[in-house]
Formats: C-alpha cells, structure tokens, sequence
C-alpha cells in the first residue's frame, strides 16, 4: 500500500484511567487486582529451575498455554504459543488437563473456560493482567448504546460483531443479539457474513479493526462508519447518522498498537531504505494505509519466516514478539516499527515470579486465580463463538 495523504482526520485515542498496576480495584474492569499469593523476589536465581520441578511435578495435570506477546521467561515454559483464539482451542484440544495456566490476558483466560469442560480450571498468573481494549467496553454502556438503537427501531438491522479481544459479558451479549465473535485473521469472513444477515454492523471493541475491515478490504467508504463514544450522550451520533451508517465503531483502541503513527512509517522509510513496513489491522487507519503489508499476529509470524535473507522490515505490533522474530531471523533485518518502547503492560504482568507461584501453589494442591465465566454468559458467548467457527 502506498503512502497517501488523505483529507479524513483520525480520531484521537480514547482516554482510559489507569489504576496503579496491583494496586486497588475496579469492578467495572478487568484491571488492578491485587494478587494473594506472597510471590518469589524476581531476583530469586532459583526461579527457572523452581518452575522447571513445579511443571515437572504437575506432568500432564498441567498445560500451560503462552501468547506470543509474553515475555521470554514465561514463554520458555509455555507447551504452545499462540494468538488468542489459537490458545483457545488449544486448551479445547487438553480435555485431560486438569489445569490450563493461561499466561496471557483475562479475556483470553474466559475464552478459555468457556470453550474447555466443567471441570478443567483455567488459571491466570497475575489477576491484574486485563486488557484495556476489553475494558473500553463495559457491558452496561454496551446495552446503554443498544437501548438507544432500539428506540431509534433500527435493532433489526443491526448485527452486532465483537472482536475477540472484549470481556466474556460482552460476546454474551453479542451471542444474545444474534451476532457473531471475529479474529483478526477472519474479520472480513466475520464482516461478509454480517451483511448477508443486516444492513450494520455494530462493531464491538476495537474502531480500528472494524474500520480497516470494511474499508479496505470490503471497499467502504469512511463515511459510512460512524464512531460511537460510549462517554457522550448517544454515542455523540446525531439520529441520522446512526440511521444512515453501515458500520458502527465503538470508540476503543488498543494501547500498544494505537501508539503506531504516520510519522513512524515515515520516519522509518526514510532511515531504512527499501524497507518493508508490515503492521497489525489493530494499528490506526492512517498507519495501516501507509503499511505495505496488514494482517494478524500470525500472518505477521509467518511473513517474517518467509521474507528473502537480507530483507529489512519494520513491524508494527507488540515488541516481545518483535524481538523475538529478530532473534529467530538473524538473516534479515527485523526491527521496531516506533523508536519508543512499546511492550503490552497488562501482558508484562505475567512474569516469572508470577508463573512459579501459580504453579507451585498448584503442586502444593491449592488452586489459584481460576478465572471463571458464569453458564448463561458462557452459553450465549459460545453461541457468538460457535458462529464465527460456522462461518464460510
Ligand atoms: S496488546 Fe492490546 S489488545 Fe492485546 S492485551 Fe495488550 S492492550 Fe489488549
């Protein structure tokens, strides 16, 4: 894709407070739990080698799942790496595993529980790692916009498509009102299948996702999305605007990669001649149309495992995976879309000492942060799930 200017000026980022990391908590969100457990000193040298006995121990009681953005000293001990619905479908796959510790985020940990058996714990290191795409759609707002979009009589021609990044409530609610869940890799699927049922498409929590989605990949104009701030009355939307959009965003972002800029690709063109700027559908619509390749964490994985010896690429998606593709790929030269340091702070929280205290206090037969989503929730999400696995 070339670089182009365009006249549509894109939307700043939604502001989230931030609870200081493991302190206090909020019930409306998935963030600032504290955690119980007297946790090892990170400085403990004993660390890999007391998870290494703790893993060893549990044997095939355990399955420790890793998403890709997790650091290197937890993804040593992961039994498979992941994006999100992978890992999901992994932890399907273990029936026989008694405990799934989900080293990565709560929403992935509930997508987990719902789609494994009753009787399988899923487990997350670290309470305080949520995701703050997820937590800028709180179901309450969410039924709040609903509600509005049932006065305007327009619900009948809304289907309502969550990205799999949001809480468990919200893909509830999604199952409820007949929609259906999408990846990063199947939106367009997801997008496609929506428009055979209605008209519009709600897109939940993720704006830039859906935008990216529907305009270009599905040919839409940006006029026909509107962006609906859950922290204005009506979304901030006018009725014709909501009467007449094709695609309604939710105003969220994701915190790492809504940080990629114009400036970024910019800049890194100009310092690396040639280079190939390859970034995630979660970054801004200016960055992605400047990108010359777009796509999801695994499409990303394996365009690197492809890439010519001596290429130059500049990623832009969360920096763990992208040094560790640099390392993986010392023929070619992988680097850092930004210049600023750009990890996931909520994925960081599962660290080491995290790890080692979850499974050790597993070995020790006391169970940890199980992360459980109540039945109706997870019936109405499965239904959301189970759509988007039937899609064409
Ligand atoms: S990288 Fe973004 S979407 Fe993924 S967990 Fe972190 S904040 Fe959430």
């Amino acid at each position: 894709m070339a670089d182009v200017t365009s006249t549509w000026t894109e939307p700043s980022n939604t502001p989230l407070s931030l609870l200081l990391l493991g302190k206090g908590t909020d019930p409306a969100s998935e963030r600032g739990v504290d955690c119980p457990g007297d946790l090892p000193a990170p400085s403990d040298p004993d660390l890999v080698a007391r998870a290494t006995a703790a893993k060893a121990a549990l044997g095939d009681r355990v399955f420790v799942l890793g998403h890709h953005y997790q650091r290197d000293e937890v993804i040593q001990f992961a039994d498979v790496t992941g994006d999100s619905f992978k890992l999901a479908q992994q932890a399907a796959a273990r029936p026989s595993a008694e405990f799934i510790v989900f080293c990565g985020v709560h929403f992935m940990a509930e997508s987990a529980d719902i789609l494994t058996k009753p009787d399988q714990k899923v487990i997350l290191p670290d309470l305080a790692a949520g995701c703050s795409m997820a937590d800028m759609a709180v179901l309450g707002q969410v039924e709040t916009a609903w509600e509005h979009f049932q006065d305007l009589g327009i619900t009948d021609q809304i289907v309502p498509v969550t990205y799999m990044n949001s809480s468990a409530d919200i893909k509830g609610f999604v199952g409820r009102n007949k929609g259906v869940v999408c990846t990063s890799s199947n939106a367009k699927r997801a997008l496609d299948w929506s428009f055979e049922q209605g008209s519009k498409v709600f897109f939940l929590p993720d704006q830039h996702l859906g935008r990216n989605t529907a305009v270009l990949e599905m040919g839409f104009d940006l006029d026909d999305c509107v962006l609906y701030d859950p922290h204005k009355p009506h979304g901030g939307l006018t009725d014709e605007q909501l009467t007449n959009a094709r695609m309604i965003l939710w105003r969220g972002h994701c915190s790492v990669h809504g940080r990629f800029t114009l400036d970024s690709v910019r800049e890194v063109r100009e310092r690396v001649p040639g280079v190939n700027v390859l970034v995630h559908p979660e970054c801004r619509h200016d960055v992605v149309k400047a990108a010359d390749y777009v796509g999801s964490t695994e499409y990303i994985i394996k365009a690197l495992d492809a890439a010519p010896s001596g290429s130059a690429w500049a990623v832009g998606t969360e920096l763990n995976l992208v040094r560790r593709l640099a390392l993986a790929h010392p023929d070619k030269q992988i680097m850092f879309l930004d210049r600023t340091v750009c990890y996931c702070s909520t994925m960081n929280r599962i660290d080491l000492p995290h790890l080692v205290w979850a499974l050790e206090e597993l070995v020790a037969g006391r169970v940890p942060n199980v992360i459980t989503v109540d039945e109706k929730t997870a019936h109405e999400a499965r239904v959301a799930l189970d759509q988007m696995l039937a899609l064409p």
